[in-house]
């Protein structure tokens, strides 16, 4: 058992809405529990995908979260550890089909994937994707999944299934994972506030935490304040997005400060913006630097994640052995 289990999907770039809302966290987090981390390829594939970028991909996000801090004993890759894939197929069995047709990811997502191909293909996969990662939390029986706001629905139906579980086989075998907020679990686009930051949006609709400065700059210079929708006094949600980007970089005086200017009425935009764009570039930079040392060592990196999936797989091998018990599939290892 662990105390706490995320995950990131290897979809290229790591952004700072991954940041804010959940790898943050990972890195605090593992100096107080037991932790493990999974960069999940599986989910990748669930979309229409890059084939022969995919594993370069993967090992980019993996270099990524060392990069920020992840620990690299507490990493893993999915498709190392192949129970995953074993706990999906037994837990679709618990998972109820009409609470599945109520994923709003699953609607949005297969919206974009029918929009990706030309004769509109939806896949099982994405269909299934809340199951796997069911499967992904429950296969080390966390107490916590600290995870974004946009994983909420998700993770209810992960506890959904665990309950279901239980009552069925008689044994309260998993514990219904809980899951874990940073302060701002949901950082939005700066290009429209009104979604959230995310790579599948586009480009232009997520900042990298290893972006250039000038990039960086023009983007936060460019982000959308008054859509003029809002009453006066009141903070739009592109300038609310910016306060919560400053508040998460840690940067309370400042924050704190321009907050009277805005309910003073004197707060300049362009002041806001400068402020924003300088917290983010602290960080960039720092994880810039921290990135090219480790690129020194890949192959040894590359080595040492391997292991650290091999030695995570023993706790899966050890549920699926239990789950197996439990569900009275057969269970030898050969
Ligand atoms: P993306 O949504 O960009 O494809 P993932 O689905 O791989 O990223 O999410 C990885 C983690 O980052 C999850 O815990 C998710 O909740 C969190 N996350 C993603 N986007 C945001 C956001 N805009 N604000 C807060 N957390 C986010």
């Amino acid at each position: 058992m662990k105390d706490i289990l995320s995950a990131i999907q290897p979809t290229g770039d790591i952004h700072f809405g991954n940041y804010f809302g959940a790898v943050q966290n990972w890195v605090k987090l593992q100096e107080q529990y037991s932790c493990v981390f999974g960069v999940v390829d599986y989910h990748a594939i669930t979309m229409p995908t890059n084939y022969k970028k995919l594993r370069n991909n993967t090992w980019e996000m993996v270099f990524n979260l060392l990069s920020i801090g992840v620990k690299t004993e507490n990493l893993f890759i999915q498709s190392l550890v192949p129970e995953h894939a074993e706990l999906c197929w037994i837990l679709g069995c618990f998972a109820s089909y009409g609470h599945l047709t109520r994923m709003t990811q699953f609607k949005d997502k297969s919206q974009k994937s029918s929009s990706e191909t030309k004769d509109n293909f939806v896949s099982g996969g994405l269909f299934n994707y809340p199951v796997l990662q069911a499967a992904d939390i429950l296969l080390y029986r966390p107490k916590y999944v600290p995870v974004g706001k946009d994983q909420k629905q998700h993770l209810e139906l992960a506890r959904d299934i665990a309950q279901r579980f239980n009552n069925s086989v008689g044994e309260e075998y998993f514990r219904l994972p809980e899951i874990l907020y940073t302060e701002t679990p949901s950082i939005k686009s700066t290009a429209n506030p009104n979604i959230k930051m995310s790579k599948s949006a586009g480009e232009k609709h997520y900042i990298s935490l290893f972006s250039e400065d000038n990039r960086l700059t023009k983007q936060i210079r460019s982000a959308v304040t008054d859509t003029g929708d809002t009453k006066d006094g009141e903070m739009s949600e592109g300038v609310k997005n910016l306060f919560e980007l400053l508040k998460a970089s840690g940067k309370m005086e400042r924050y704190n400060s321009l907050l009277q200017d805005f309910n003073s009425g004197t707060l300049k935009y362009v002041d806001l913006k400068n402020e924003v764009s300088d917290a983010l570039l602290e960080i960039t930079q720092k994880f810039r630097q921290n990135k090219a040392e480790i690129m020194q060592n890949k192959k040894e990196i590359k080595n040492n994640i391997k292991q650290s999936s091999f030695e995570i797989r023993k706790i899966a091998q050890d549920t699926i052995k239990s789950v197996k018990e439990l569900t009275g599939l057969s269970n030898v290892r050969f």
